[in-house]
């Protein structure tokens, strides 16, 4: 399950950022995941609550931003909505897709105390 191995990495920059800045404890982690990135958001929870059983980021939050998919269709010319990597254009139906958002995963800021 790869979602056990991002969980374990946003822990690590999070307690990094912790004892960087000397603070006890980590409180909230806010993300950033594209509908792309290919992560299962309640797979990734379920992992982050495993990862967060103790240390700095003990009882840690995990504040989840998704961010939309979005494609350029060949076809149509036109920036579409895209929820999936594999669905085809909502529009045409076409499959020439270049996917143009979506597909980051950062952590954008970190809550310590
Ligand atoms: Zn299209």
């Amino acid at each position: 399950m790869h979602e056990m191995s991002i969980a374990e990495s946003i822990v690590e920059i999070a307690e990094e950022a912790a004892r960087r800045e000397g603070a006890f404890r980590v409180r909230t982690v806010f993300a950033e995941i594209g509908e792309l990135a290919g992560v299962e958001i309640e797979a990734l929870r379920f992992c982050w609550e495993a990862v967060t059983r103790e240390g700095p980021a003990a009882g840690a939050g995990l504040d989840i931003t998704r961010i939309p998919g979005q494609a350029w269709c060949l076809h149509c010319s036109e920036t579409i909505a895209l929820c999936s990597s594999f669905a085809p254009c909502p529009r045409c139906g076409g499959d020439q897709l270049a996917i143009t958002g979506g597909t980051e995963m950062r952590v954008r800021e970190i809550e310590v105390e």
